[in-house]
């Protein structure tokens, strides 16, 4: 094993510079904050040592080459969008930054995907495909995510429920391994049974095994047409309850995603949107596509009729997009809005079964109540996947914030455990959820998690520290 890792010295600098080019390599006090931690600095603010924006494969190749060679650490950069502490250098060396490798290779319409380097950005992905009338259904909150990035934290999003996960779009990869190597992951096929699923396992893998450098996208027909609805209720746990009701109609739904006032209330008052509905403690927002507007209106009727037969006070039809657009903006600004009202966040970001969803709610809120703080569970409850935010406010002392988080997402977790769910359903494992990972999956697991590092990366190079922690 390789720790502890070289300090890298000029003459380190000089060499990724020939490497690449002197304009795209930056040290010290030349790398901007920003490249220190992501959207979650409370898990961690790591300096690296040297920042280097990478135009092409080759120049991924060549530095992890030299890295390996000298046993220097590496982080692959995104957007810097991950909400696990994931993109950080917990042990400096190089941040490896592929923004500007984003070129999108022309639609194939004869098998139905598109081709991406890993800096080419979500939206200009969905925005690719639709141009060309097809669609690419993983939707996570943040559009400006890099593609690579979704693809390496399986990012899963609002329409999972009924398309699944980025891991579902995945055909084929290129990828560069810490030694150097460029390796392709499966072909542009429909189906592939030649050895162990590789690419499977690279899907999720955090940055912790190789570095992306291009993937094939599968994509859809774009559905015709849409139609949001939402649910209000007079409490969350008459929300949850509500989310197997609506699983049961013979549509399948798109989203099903909660909120409760409070957060609403957050929202408007702190990113100045509006939610169209005001009335109930909680709403549930249920999306469909459909291929016609017959198909729709049926589901939308079934949906509508459902709400109000299990207690909804009403049911609100966002039909038109300009409608949906001010159902979804107001989820869509939840993280912003809870950051700009509170001074820190912790993130709970568990799954449990879809049967097990209102029983999991129910406790988790009396849960941070008995610690005496804020949370918020939202989000995806179609999936099960329930974001429960909790919240800081400015009058808790370090200590208490600490001592409050961390028992109650010790609860929280084996909560979701006793439920028969995981510890993270789309955000990922990174620097943040380390510490739990073990107690969650055993000590048998860890072993083979190690043993699959090893597998890739017998030097420790590729994002020493996340996911799982060979120093300590
Ligand atoms: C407001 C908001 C809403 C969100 N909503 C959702 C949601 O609904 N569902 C969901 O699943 N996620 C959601 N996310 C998380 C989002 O999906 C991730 O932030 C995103 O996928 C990470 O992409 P990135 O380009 O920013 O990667 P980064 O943050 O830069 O990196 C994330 C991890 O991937 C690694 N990495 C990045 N690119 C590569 C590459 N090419 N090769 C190897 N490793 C790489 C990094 O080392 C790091 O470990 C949300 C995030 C935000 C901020």
């Amino acid at each position: 094993m390789a720790f502890p890792y070289k300090k890298m010295t000029d003459a380190d600098f000089n060499s990724i510079r020939k490497l690449t080019s002197s304009d795209r390599v930056f040290t010290g006090s030349e790398i901007a904050s920003e490249y220190f931690r992501d959207e979650m600095p409370e898990y961690g603010i790591y300096q690296p040592e040297l920042y280097v924006e990478v135009l092409n494969t080759a120049e991924v190749s060549a530095i992890m080459k030299y890295a390996y060679e000298h046993n220097i650490p590496v982080v692959c950069r995104g957007a810097g969008t991950g909400l696990a502490g994931g993109a950080t250098c917990k042990y400096g060396g190089i941040m490896l930054s592929v923004m500007r490798m984003n070129h999108i290779f022309p639609v194939d319409h004869k098998n139905q995907t598109i081709t991406a380097e890993p800096g080419a950005l979500l939206v200009d992905i969905q925005t690719a495909a639709s141009k060309e009338g097809l669609f690419y259904p993983p939707d996570p909150g943040e559009k400006t995510a890099s593609i690579g990035g979704n693809v390496i934290t399986n990012a899963g999003g609002m329409k999972a429920v009924r398309y699944g996960l980025t891991r579902d779009f995945v055909r084929c990869m290129e990828v560069v391994l810490p030694d150097g190597s460029i390796m392709n992951f499966s072909s542009n096929v429909v189906k592939n049974t030649t050895g162990y699923a590789l690419k499977d396992l690279i899907i999720g893998s955090e940055g912790t095994l190789c570095i992306l450098t291009q993937v094939t996208l599968k994509l859809l027909p774009a559905p015709t047409c849409t139609s949001t609805l939402v649910m209000p209720f007079r409490s969350l746990e008459e929300c949850a309850d509500m989310v197997p009701e609506v699983l049961k109609l013979p549509f399948i739904p798109t989203a099903i995603e909660f909120l409760e006032r409070e957060l609403i209330d957050i929202v408007e008052r702190n990113l100045n949107k509006m939610f169209p509905v005001k009335e109930g403690e909680a709403v549930l927002i249920v999306m469909y596509d459909a291929s016609s507007k017959q198909e729709l209106d049926d589901a939308v009727a079934k949906a509508a009729e459902a709400a109000l037969a299990n207690g909804a006070l009403d049911c609100f039809i966002a039909g038109t997009p300009e409608r949906a657009a001010s159902v979804w903006s107001v989820r869509g600004g939840i993280l912003e809005g809870m950051k700009a009202d509170s001074v820190a966040q912790e993130e709970c970001d568990v799954v449990v079964p879809r049967s097990r969803i209102a029983e999991y709610v129910k406790a988790a809120k009396k849960i941070a109540s008995s610690h005496g703080i804020r949370v918020e569970p939202c989000g995806h409850c179609g999936d099960g996947n329930i974001h429960t935010e909790i919240l800081r406010d400015p009058e808790m002392s370090d200590e208490d914030w600490k001592a409050a988080t961390k028992a109650s997402l010790t609860e929280l977790y084996s909560l979701s455990k006793e439920l028969g769910g995981q510890l993270s359903g789309e955000h990922g494992i990174g620097n943040g959820r380390l510490e739990y990972l073990e107690d969650f999956v055993g000590e048998r697991m860890i072993k083979l998690y190690k043993s699959i590092k090893l597998a890739f990366d017998d030097k420790l190079i590729l994002n020493p520290g996340k996911v799982i922690e060979f120093n300590k």
